[in-house]
């Protein structure tokens, strides 16, 4: 994943900081999950996604479910699809604004906490 489309993605979904009473409180965590999975899905349209141990080698934190594949004994390629993409996770993260999700690291449980 190039490094300027994590830039793009952390602008998108992040907060104004230095002002916070002008931010209306930011998108809905059910927008910023539909946001998250479009975009996603858009990026698989062009390659498939880094490997999940190419993104802890980068330095990113995984979901645990991304975490037990991670250490399966499974060929590098298995390790690419969007797995948070089929978990319930994704499911509730876009139907509920707070979802009962609260497993670490998965990035649609991160969106109902901004
Ligand atoms: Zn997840």
């Amino acid at each position: 994943m190039p490094a300027d489309f994590d830039f793009e993605f952390r602008s998108l979904f992040s907060q104004p900081k230095e002002r916070p009473e002008e931010a209306g409180g930011g998108a809905p965590s059910t927008l910023k999950a539909r946001l998250y999975s479009a975009l996603v899905r858009s990026q698989q349209e062009s390659g498939p996604l880094a490997s999940l141990d190419a993104t802890v080698a980068s330095g990113h934190e995984i979901c645990v479910f991304e975490k037990l594949v991670q250490i399966a004994p499974v060929a590098e390629r298995l390790k690419s699809p969007f797995f948070c993409g089929v978990c319930h996770a994704r499911v509730l993260a876009e139907k509920l604004d707070n979802p009962p999700i609260f497993w670490p690291h998965c990035p649609y449980v991160e969106f109902k906490k901004s």
